[in-house]
């Protein structure tokens, strides 16, 4: 596979107060981020000119940042601003927004109380290829090994990268035995979601089961959806939900910044007939995020 890295491409990125060369958009090795995983990161999609929920992404990052223990340097507006200003320097109309931000170099110990905090965001041209007919076949995900962490071991409902160490694993782990993505259950032995999208179940009668997010990112995507689904005069249950009850389910679909609605067709031995639910929130997302509805 010939792969363009991340490090060597044209366009600008916003580092610390400026919009830079691509190229330049450079950290030292020796960054308290790079070593200790304090860094939280953003996922954002923007759809003909307009960031998704570009607002709550933003309380997002901050939130992530609190629960690691530091802080942006910088207001809301100036994140939202510099946003718009990275989309417009790469001229980006469709695409995906990584914003995120680390610990420096000032400290390179456990102790990090005195770091600076860095602010980067890089945008890329991510059409969403809209094709609902190959995207209702579905996609499949073995079950992984490693289990979502318990909110005391963790500071679960921040999106840090340190939380994504077992998410590597696992999708590798199931790439390797031909399936696309890994269900991820938590400690108790719930469902919890899949490495990076949260998961939800459409049962015989039509009623949708999602898994609580009291151990997982409470997905912009899974929030959205569910009130989508439920303008759409759908029942949504949150609860607590045990692998063997995928047997009594119909459909599956996973939601997500970069999953956007996607089907699932199995998951381990359990399979699934994406249908009519999953078609009508495919769609309903895509209205969503294009501005043709709107909740
Ligand atoms: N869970 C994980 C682990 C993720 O990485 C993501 C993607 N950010 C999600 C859930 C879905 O979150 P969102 O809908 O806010 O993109």
């Amino acid at each position: 596979m010939a792969l363009i890295p991340f490090d060597d491409r044209d366009g600008s990125i916003y580092l610390n107060g400026e919009i830079i060369p691509w190229r330049d958009a450079k950290t030292h090795t020796l960054s308290h981020g790079l070593h200790y995983a304090s860094l939280v990161f953003e996922g954002e999609r923007a759809y003909s000119g307009t960031i998704f929920e570009s607002r709550l992404h933003t309380e997002r990052l901050r939130a992530s940042c609190k629960f690691l223990d530091f802080d942006i340097p910088i207001s809301d507006e100036e994140i939202e601003a510099a946003k718009q200003a990275v989309l417009e320097a790469n001229g980006i109309v469709d695409g995906y927004i990584r914003a995120f931000c680390w610990r420096g170099s000032e400290m390179m110990a456990i102790s990090a109380q005195h770091t600076t905090t860095h602010v980067a965001i890089a945008a890329w041209e991510w059409p969403s290829y809209f094709d609902p007919e190959t995207k209702m076949k579905g996609i499949t995900l073995d079950v992984a090994d490693w289990k979502r962490p318990s909110p005391e071991s963790a500071p679960v409902h921040a999106k840090a990268a340190g939380l994504y160490m077992i998410c590597t694993l696992s999708k590798h782990a199931a790439e390797k035995k031909g399936f696309q993505d890994a269900l991820m259950l938590d400690y108790r032995g719930y469902i919890a979601e899949a490495t990076g999208a949260n998961v939800f179940f459409v049962d015989d009668e039509g009623v949708i089961h999602t898994p609580i997010a009291d151990c997982f990112l409470n997905g912009i995507t899974r929030q959205t959806v569910s009130k989508l689904a439920k303008s759409l005069q759908m029942k949504v249950v949150e609860r607590h939900i045990k692998p063997e009850e995928m047997a009594n389910m119909k459909e599956c679909f996973l939601t997500g910044t970069a999953a956007e609605v996607t089907p699932v067709s199995r998951i381990g031995d359990y399979e699934f007939t994406p249908a009519k639910t999953s078609r009508s929130l495919v769609d309903g997302y895509e209205d969503l995020v294009r501005g043709r509805i709107s909740l």
